[in-house]
């Protein structure tokens, strides 16, 4: 279904006090209005979900194996995911394509494991700065898109999708509302195109959001949140955040 929702994406960042404290202040701030949810690192899972418990804040991962057991060292099943709770987990982030190789297919294989285990993928698309600079930024979100629409087909619209411009993360560069809109009207015309319910679904734009920024993203007719990496670490960020999206 679509709706507004807020992702904090918390990357390989925080230590049991610092969570305690943020995730206390992000639940004394709500409600928020809208959809909220934090991904973070897998060792954090268990804690996070008793400091959320009984709120309408929901937690998750930002990585799944496709497998779902097996003797593959090191890796987290969707079912040990949906054990400890987990409503979304992130698929296919920027940085895991560019520092653990993972294709197109890969991508498409998490998202199908999480699902399974009734986990709502978030799968995240977006082009380098060179492709952008290539005119190949359509090309890429579409190609990046349509692997996990073939893989998933009749369950493609259960997913989240995030439109995360590589050159925006963690740089600072923000895409302009204009920029950002542009993407996600050809990312939701895909997916309405693939599975007839496009309208339905939720596109989060992610990259270098911020208080002061959000609220400008966020109106645009095809963005219907964020995905919050740095601002989400930082309690009054994050909050500020959800309520310019509301
Ligand atoms: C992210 O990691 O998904 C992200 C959008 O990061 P940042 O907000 O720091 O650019």
């Amino acid at each position: 279904m679509r709706r507004k929702l807020v992702v904090g994406n918390w990357k390989m960042h925080g230590n049991r006090a610092a969570n305690a404290e943020l995730l206390s202040a992000i639940r004394a701030a709500r409600p928020f209005g809208l959809g909220v949810a934090v991904c973070v690192p897998f060792v954090f899972l268990g804690e996070t979900a008793a400091a959320l418990a009984g709120s309408d804040i929901h937690w998750g991962a930002q990585d799944v194996s496709a497998h779902e057991q097996g003797a593959y060292t090191g890796e987290i099943s969707a079912s040990m995911l949906a054990e400890c709770g987990s409503r979304y987990v992130l698929v296919g982030h920027s940085e895991r394509r560019a520092c653990h190789a993972e294709s197109d297919a890969l991508v498409a294989s998490k998202a199908q494991a999480a699902l399974l285990r009734g986990i709502t993928p978030i799968v995240c698309v977006g082009e380098t700065l060179a492709e952008r600079e290539a005119g190949q930024t359509e090309a890429v979100v579409k190609r990046q898109l349509s692997a996990v629409i073939h893989t998933l087909a009749h369950c493609a619209a259960e997913m989240v999708v995030a439109y995360e411009p590589v050159w925006a993360i963690g740089t600072g560069k923000t895409a302009s509302a204009e920029q950002a809109q542009s993407v996600h009207a050809v990312l939701r015309a895909q997916l309405h195109a693939a599975t007839g319910r496009g309208d339905a679904m939720t596109i989060l734009y992610g990259g270098s959001v911020k208080p002061d920024n959000a609220a400008a993203l966020f109106s645009q007719t095809d963005i219907d949140g964020g995905l919050i990496g740095g601002a989400a670490l930082k309690a009054s960020d994050f909050i500020a955040i959800c309520r310019a999206t509301a």
